[in-house]
């Protein structure tokens, strides 16, 4: 090869990353580390393999399933006093708040619901009768969350607790805390649906996608970020339909029933963690209210898909994302 083709190839091959996926806190967890060079591969194999260390921790301690957990014993008899580790307990604080913010919307004790929806078929599908629905959010109340130093109980017989609609948001900050900490500065972690873009991928940067809500194929929009997190809630991602009606996940508390006024929420933020509670915050408060709340939110930006098919960006992101219209679509 002459020394011309040779630097050619040198330019052109790139630079090298670190990949590694697994199944972990019952999803799929993907991290992408831009090497400065190949050298650092065994750092990043050991950061990664502490990463997958520290979700295990962290699901024993916030999962509310598990009867050992602080949580599952929690929800095993509501109304004794459980005692929760500080940083369990710290993050139903901030989970509190999100509560607050959201005139309820997003309340932690809309685990009350157990059982009551079944989206898939292995589980023998299951809608409620408006009734049941209607009986059983009125469990939903997160001012009856009562916390005593560090003992917390509930304030009615039936109610449970969860943190799931934060709790790997929060998972995906402590990743971001602990790659940092080792150094690394240009990293992509993806954990179900939460999503951290640190620097860049050396060459170019990061960009994330946006899925269409009724074409898994195809995204809708398209951003470039840095240091940002990026979470979307979707009503695709647990539905079933019957009778020309979409029943999906992600649940108004104050009726029971799945939220109406979104198909998707986007949301960047600067943590995954805030990111994750207001994804499912803003898909409940719907096009009004949702956007009203992060339009008042230094930092955070969202997109999202409306009930109707209509698409909203929020002030900051204007001119930011490239947009394609989203497939024709019928039906619900
Ligand atoms: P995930 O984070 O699981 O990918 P979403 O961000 O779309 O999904 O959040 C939906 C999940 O959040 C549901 O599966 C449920 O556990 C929880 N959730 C649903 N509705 C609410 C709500 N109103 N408040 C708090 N958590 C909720
Ligand atoms: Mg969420």
């Amino acid at each position: 090869m002459s020394p011309l083709l040779a630097l050619i190839a040198i330019a052109a091959t790139p630079p090298p990353m670190y990949e590694h996926t697994a199944e972990i806190m019952t999803t799929r967890l993907v991290v992408k580390i831009a090497l400065a060079s190949e050298a650092d591969r065994p750092r990043a194999e050991a950061a990664v393999a502490a990463a997958k260390e520290e979700l295990l921790r962290l699901d024993a301690l916030l999962s509310e399933w598990k009867p050992d957990s602080p949580l599952g014993r929690l929800n095993e008899a509501p109304t004794k006093r459980v005692r929760l580790p500080k940083e369990a307990l710290e993050l139903l604080q901030r989970t509190l708040q999100w509560s607050a913010r959201t005139g309820g919307a997003f309340d932690p004790t809309f685990a009350s619901l157990w059982g009551l929806w079944r989206f898939s078929a292995e589980d023998a599908a299951r809608i409620p009768t408006p009734k049941e629905a209607k009986a059983r959010a009125a469990l939903i109340d997160y001012t009856k969350v009562i916390i005593e130093g560090d003992e917390v109980h509930l304030g009615a017989p039936g109610m449970k607790l969860g943190l799931g609609g934060i709790a790997k948001g929060y998972a995906v900050d402590r990743v971001v805390a602990l790659l940092r900490e080792r150094g690394f500065a240009n990293f992509f972690i993806k954990l179900g649906g939460e999503l951290y873009l640190a620097g860049t991928r050396s060459d170019r940067p990061w960009v994330a996608g946006v899925q269409d809500p009724r074409d898994a194929r195809a995204s809708f929009a398209v951003l470039a970020l840095k240091d940002s997190a990026f979470t979307t809630s979707g009503d695709y991602e647990r539905y079933l339909i019957k009778d020309g009606v979409r029943y999906h996940h992600i649940i108004d508390p104050s009726t029971g029933y799945p939220a109406r006024g979104a198909r998707s929420v986007t949301i960047v933020a600067q943590r995954a963690e805030d990111a994750d509670a207001l994804s499912t915050s803003v898909f409940v408060m719907g096009p009004d209210k949702g956007m009203a709340l992060v339009e008042s939110l230094p930092g955070v930006e969202a997109i999202m898909v409306t009930g109707d098919g209509r698409v909203l960006l929020s002030s900051g992101l204007e001119g930011k994302v490239q947009l394609r219209p989203l497939a024709p679509h019928s039906g619900p």
